[in-house]
């Protein structure tokens, strides 16, 4: 299903060299990072699209806090015995956009800190009320951030970053820190679609300056780099090779004429990668407006020898062709990841494709959800956090 490449080129350092193409060496060799090995990683599903409090996971490699009796609060007097009510404004809401919270707990040391988590957030979702809300509902600490990522200039990524950060900002002053907010350079104010009826523009993104005067210390990079001791990899432009994923049509940006121009492919999209040892790549993708087999193919490209071992964020499959979805499912069953997370713009019809075919592989993102990757005492712990947090 991907696109035909010259057989010259050379195919080593791919999954399945027979199946997809391969990358000019020159740009492969120019890739080489190690990362830190991870023990685990919490997620903490801070924005997504839907909300579920009640499912179980359905893989025993992902472990979940509870996410309805977050929502209990002590009661002042007991009531006819019952200790606690469920309050349902200290539920977590959903939206579109995506905000995760990452904490990377180090199988070894890293920079000085021992094994302790480090914490990077990506994306801050499409308002900054409902990233407080949230965040604040689940207990999550914002002033344990280290680094923000911003996957895309997409305002259902990006809104809620003025109003995180300054959570962040203010938790942090206490000790004198700062946060990095980790931006492509290529900032975009205005992005629109073209309809029918003209161009519908988006409310505008948040700029360097506006960032600045909210807490952040911006660090503009359009080539990938390890962060955070290189517990994390933000990769650089992520190469376009499947024929069939082709970005958003009808995308359109504001440029500095006033004008509306094209731009379906969303060059700026990043993605963060990190390795949980003994398992594989963990991949963080936004939107995946690259694809998201384009997205697993460059992580496979920067990693050649590492398996993928988990995908998450949003597949951007809601709106695809049903073609569109096979050869999507086609290629990701042939880099055989242990795990799909998949939420925001994935779209149900792709989630139930996956269930059907890698049944018991995906446990789906939901906002409010705290979700552990391998780590049975952490998500104990953990669990715990999580219920005296609302008390
Ligand atoms: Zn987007
Ligand atoms: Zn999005």
């Amino acid at each position: 299903m991907v696109a035909d490449l010259p057989d010259a080129l050379d195919p080593s350092g791919w999954g399945n060299a027979t199946t997809f193409p391969a990358r000019p060496p020159s740009i492969t060799m120019a890739l080489k990072f190690t990362l830190a090995p991870l023990a685990s990683i919490q997620i903490t599903s801070i924005v997504t699209d839907e909300v579920d409090h009640f499912t179980p996971s359905p893989s025993p490699l992902v472990g979940k806090a509870p996410g309805l009796i977050g929502g209990a609060v002590p009661l002042p007097e007991p009531r006819c015995g019952a200790s606690h009510e469920l309050k349902m404004d200290r539920l977590c809401c959903g939206a579109l956009g995506l905000s995760l919270g990452i904490s990377a707990v180090p199988a070894d040391g890293v920079g000085g800190q021992g094994r302790k988590p480090r914490e990077l957030l990506f994306d801050a979702g499409p308002l900054g009320d409902l990233w407080a809300r949230n965040a604040s509902n689940m207990g999550y600490d914002a002033g344990k951030v280290e680094h923000v990522h911003l996957s895309h200039w997409h305002r259902d990524h990006s809104a809620g970053l003025e109003d995180a950060v300054r959570m962040i900002a203010e938790r942090k002053k206490e000790a004198d820190g700062q946060v990095v907010v980790d931006l492509h350079p290529d900032v975009v104010v205005y992005r629109g679609m073209k309809t029918p009826k003209g161009v519908v523009s988006m409310e505008a993104n948040p700029t360097v300056g506006t960032l600045e005067e909210a807490g952040a210390k911006v660090e503009l990079n359009g080539d990938a780099h390890l962060v955070l001791d290189g517990t994390f990899l933000v990769s650089g432009q992520i190469p376009r090779v499947t024929e069939y994923e082709g970005g958003i049509q009808g995308g359109v940006r504001l440029n500095e004429d006033g004008e509306w121009v094209e731009d379906e492919l969303i060059m700026d999209e990043r993605m963060v990668v990190c390795l949980l040892k003994d398992k594989g790549l963990v991949i963080f993708t936004g939107c995946s407006h690259a694809g998201v087999i384009n997205v697993c193919l460059h992580a496979k490209e920067i990693f050649p020898d590492t398996p993928i071992y988990c995908v998450v964020g949003g597949y951007h499959l809601a709106d695809a062709t049903p073609e569109r979805l096979g050869s999507s499912l086609e290629d990701l069953m042939k880099l055989e990841p242990m795990l799909c997370m998949p939420g925001h713009c994935t779209g149900w019809r792709f989630k139930f494709m996956i269930e059907k075919e890698m049944p018991g592989q995906m446990v789906p993102l939901v906002a409010g959800g705290k979700q552990y990757q391998a780590v049975p005492e952490l998500k104990a712990n953990s669990d715990i956090d999580h219920i005296k947090g609302n008390e």
